[in-house]
């Protein structure tokens, strides 16, 4: 999808600094309003808009791997991406092989059915922070890097995005990236129109995983931040299970034991003991979904909506 070929795509765009009109022209964007100029980029001839705020710190590289990962790895990460083991944890309702897009699970699908295909022209869902993956032709793609799977680049704290103009949004493991995670649910709250939805997924019990890596949520505490921002929560669902906390907690306590302090070393038992202990993740078909278990999940998901009664 892009703005060149998708009339509702730049309809809904904005200036992210004063929310002004756009005019799209060859290679760049201008704000009528307050004239600030936009860059697009190019990845496999397809136009993506740059639209950053000035406010925003984030630094769009294309030639960085959406990962963030060195385009040239040396031989010894060679060596350990042949090596890897399998993830750790599982999701509950896991189809991510089925349809070769990471993360994508049957609480996502579920959230995308509860838009009726056949609305697909008129019903607007984005996908923040998608980064390299597809959840659906018609779902617009925003991050911050650069790939061509993106359809916006922006700052999910200054979302160029009209107010009330989307219908849903899909937040997975997006909020524990961003050290001011509260912006992103207030912009969230703001695009989407009255009874529109938000799929916010979150991680609990889960090691650091990047290098922006800045929060863990409990079920309290996102239903806490979401009431804040003006949503009322609909539904909570456990994605992982206890078994998915057993094989991440055997693979990285062990690792960092066994390192005595050094990277490489650490790595080298990870790929080990990854590969020892990934099936544990199974034994999560098996286990029961109570209260209890949610006091070790590794993630969980809350669909929440924008009401019609102004917040206050
Ligand atoms: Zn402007």
């Amino acid at each position: 999808m892009d703005v060149s070929s998708s009339p509702l795509l730049s309809q809904i765009l904005c200036c992210p600094e004063c929310g002004g009109d756009l005019l799209f022209k060859s290679h760049s964007i201008v704000c009528k309003q307050c004239s600030k100029k936009y860059e697009i980029n190019y990845i496999n001839e397809k136009p993506i808009p740059v639209l950053l705020s000035s406010q925003s710190d984030c630094i769009v590289s294309p030639e960085e791997d959406a990962d963030g990962l060195p385009k040239k790895p040396t031989l010894l990460n060679r060596i350990a991406h042949i090596l890897w083991p399998p993830e750790p944890a599982r999701f509950y309702g896991d189809l991510q092989r089925k349809f070769n897009t990471k993360n994508y699970h049957r609480g996502v699908e579920e959230f995308i059915k509860r838009y009726h295909p056949k609305d697909k022209n008129e019903t607007v869902l984005i996908d923040l922070g998608g980064g390299k993956r597809r959840l659906k032709n018609y779902i617009i793609n925003i991050d911050v890097f650069a790939s061509s799977e993106v359809d916006v680049i922006a700052d999910a704290r200054f979302l160029p995005l009209r107010s009330m103009s989307i219908d849903g949004a899909i937040l997975q493991s997006v909020l524990e990236h961003v050290a001011q995670f509260e912006d992103v649910l207030r912009q969230s709250y703001r695009v989407l129109k009255f009874d529109g939805l938000i799929f916010c997924e979150v991680p609990f019990y889960y090691p650091v995983h990047a290098e922006a890596d800045f929060a863990r949520f409990t079920k309290k505490m996102l239903t806490f931040l979401l009431e804040k921002s003006g949503f009322s929560v609909e539904e909570f669902r456990i994605t992982m299970g206890p078994f998915s906390a057993l094989s991440l907690s055997c693979r990285v306590i062990l690792s960092a034991i066994l390192s005595m302090g050094y990277k490489k070393l650490f790595t080298a038992w990870y790929i080990l003991i990854g590969w020892l202990t990934f099936w544990l993740r199974y034994l999560d078909i098996f286990y029961p979904r109570n209260q209890i278990v949610e006091y070790i999940m590794p993630s969980f998901y809350i669909v929440a909506r924008k009401g019609r009664s102004p917040h206050a």
